[in-house]
């Protein structure tokens, strides 16, 4: 089975682009992000190649489940869970999605305000 869409992100899983890789399964890749929007934002990424939430179906729910428990696990890692932080997944237009492979942003390590913007 080949991995990764057109993407960029699918060309960090090829390992055509550089990134800073945090944490990696056989289903599941972390990177830090490239434009931080806290001291720590790190994007969780399905290696199947999957455009959001969306368009995620039954089938999914293996590799959506391996999402969320990386997702902890790395806050694990990162030093996060005392002082919590906030996982955030954008979709299309109105959530501002800009990269059309599934990814769940970790952010955390300062006080995040809500609403967002
Ligand atoms: P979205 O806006 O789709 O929710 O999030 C896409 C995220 O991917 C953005 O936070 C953006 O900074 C990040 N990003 C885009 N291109 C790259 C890249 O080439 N490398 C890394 N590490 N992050 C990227």
């Amino acid at each position: 089975m080949s991995h990764g869409g057109d993407t960029i992100f699918g060309k960090i899983i090829r390992r055509e682009i550089p990134a800073t890789i945090v944490y990696e399964t056989e289903s599941v890749l972390a990177f830090r992000d490239i434009a931080p929007q806290a001291p720590t934002h790190i994007v969780v990424i399905p290696k199947e190649p999957i455009v959001s939430l969306a368009h995620s179906t039954p089938e999914h729910r293996g590799v959506l489940g391996d999402l969320m428990l990386a997702v902890a696990e790395i806050a694990r890692q990162e030093g996060l869970e005392d002082g919590g932080y906030r996982v955030v997944t954008n979709i299309g237009r109105h959530g501002g999605q800009t990269v059309f492979h599934l990814h769940l942003h970790l952010l955390g390590g300062r006080d995040l305000s809500w609403p967002p913007g």
